[in-house]
């Protein structure tokens, strides 16, 4: 059987690894780039997927690029404690939380399908154009993005694991479906300088204003974003779903002039990064449909997320491995497509929405609270936030550290 897969992000890679070690040799990842680079900043990977990558077999690679993330602190804008919490191992699951640079974890995954699947199994520089799915095949347009040439091939599936601007979900839903901004912009780098607190310690400073997250992803670099409303008439917002508009650190660190403190000096450390970009968020909403005919979408291009939670790339690898589970137990495609999306669809655009939510209406009910001097309150609605989004997204201690693995061999 013939799986062709629609992008070799950290989704596709993770689905290429995860349907050859069912037992499928016929995958093949098709990938726009000419060049996989590894671009991106950090990206933290909470214990839910760094199961299924230790689950691939990935466990020593993965502790070689990742910084096991102990604690998560929220503060308030003077620098205040108001909660924080355990991480990964220190909080009682059987794997640890990762901060890594999304490069190396990117090319690690490419590693380890050009090594596993062989080196033809990734296919640069092909850029998926059009699809066309049928009850039981997909006919597949391609673009050469070096020649310009384009060809057309046949398969018995084709994952869309295109990101955030899939061309294989507009095949499916047209203009219908568009990616909106909420009005914010992350912006964010990675400096050279001492991790702070614990050594590896998340932050989230600020309130429903403006926010500053902040974690080592390794012993001498912090990644940082700070999230703010847009500046009016903001070029970037023009250009949704770009990750990598660069822009001076200086212009940010303006933003957070004021949020010196003794743990951390955040002006100082925006300042020395050496590049930062911006990102004005975008998401789309929750799908109705992930499946058709012979085509199925997976990641970002299923359902793209405000980029809180930690939980993009985590839901694609989630993804990716429930994909590949039922295509191993079902030996009806059609059937393994509607139990992948059943399970996935609901939890993921419950994910979606949630993201949503975080962006001013938590931290607003959080900050008033901490502004009336009331960390106790703030603390425990902290505490419940996490607590509600874990259980949401799949990564609460005792479900995960409970339920059976998704390693599977096909019959
Ligand atoms: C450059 C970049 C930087 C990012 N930086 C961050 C970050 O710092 N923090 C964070 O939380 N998230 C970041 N993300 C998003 C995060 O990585 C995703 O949420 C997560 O990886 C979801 O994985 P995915 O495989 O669905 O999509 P992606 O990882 O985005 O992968 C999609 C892949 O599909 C390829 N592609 C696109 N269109 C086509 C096409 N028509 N045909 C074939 N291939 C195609 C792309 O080149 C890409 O390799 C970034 C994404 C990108 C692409």
């Amino acid at each position: 059987m013939k799986i062709v897969i629609a992008g070799a992000g950290i989704g596709g890679l993770t689905a290429a690894l995860s349907l050859h070690a069912t037992g499928m040799t016929d995958i093949s990842v098709l990938e726009a780039a000419r060049e996989i680079q590894q671009v991106g900043v950090g990206i933290n990977l909470p214990p839910h997927a760094v199961r299924e990558l230790q689950e691939l077999g990935l466990s020593a690679a993965l502790a070689e690029v990742g910084l096991p993330t102990d604690e998560l602190a929220y503060y308030d804008t003077q620098g205040t404690l108001i909660w924080a919490e355990e991480r990964g191992l220190d909080a009682g699951y059987r794997w640890p939380q990762y901060s890594v640079h999304r490069g190396k974890l990117h090319q690690l995954l490419l590693d380890a399908t050009r090594h596993r699947l062989g080196n033809h199994a990734v296919v640069t520089g092909q850029r998926v154009d059009a699809v066309e799915p049928s009850a039981d095949h997909v006919r597949i347009r391609t673009t050469d993005t070096q020649t310009g040439l384009h060809s057309e091939q046949t398969a018995a599936l084709l994952v869309g694991a295109d990101g955030i601007r899939s061309a294989v979900r507009t095949a499916l839903y047209g203009e219908k479906i568009r990616l909106a901004t909420n009005g914010w912009t992350i912006y964010r780098g990675t400096t050279r300088t001492a991790p702070f607190l614990t050594g590896r310690s998340m932050v989230i400073v600020g309130d429903e204003h403006q926010r500053c997250v902040a974690y080592p992803i390794d012993a001498h670099t912090v990644n940082w974003l700070v999230v703010r409303p847009s500046v009016g008439g903001n070029a970037a917002t023009v250009d949704l779903g770009n990750w990598n508009r660069p822009l001076s650190p200086d212009i940010i660190a303006r933003y957070v002039e004021n949020w010196t403190f003794e743990w951390l000096d955040i002006p100082a450390m925006v300042r020395a990064s050496e590049a930062a970009y911006e990102y004005p968020m975008a998401d789309i909403d929750p799908l109705p449909q992930w499946t058709f005919g012979r085509v199925t979408l997976l990641g970002d291009a299923a359902h793209a997320m405000y980029p809180f939670g930690s939980n993009g790339a985590s839901q694609a690898i989630l993804d990716a491995r429930i994909l590949a589970f039922e295509l191993a137990r079902h030996t009806d495609l059609d059937e393994a497509l509607r139990a992948y999306e059943s399970q996935r669809r609901p939890v993921v655009s419950a994910v979606q929405l949630a993201n949503r939510s975080q962006v001013s209406d938590v931290m607003a009910r959080v900050s008033a609270m901490a502004r009336a001097q009331d960390h106790g309150n703030a603390a425990a609605e902290l505490k419940k936030v996490e607590q509600t989004y874990k259980h949401l997204a799949g990564f609460d201690v005792e479900t995960l550290n409970n339920r059976a693995s998704w390693n599977a061999v096909r019959s």
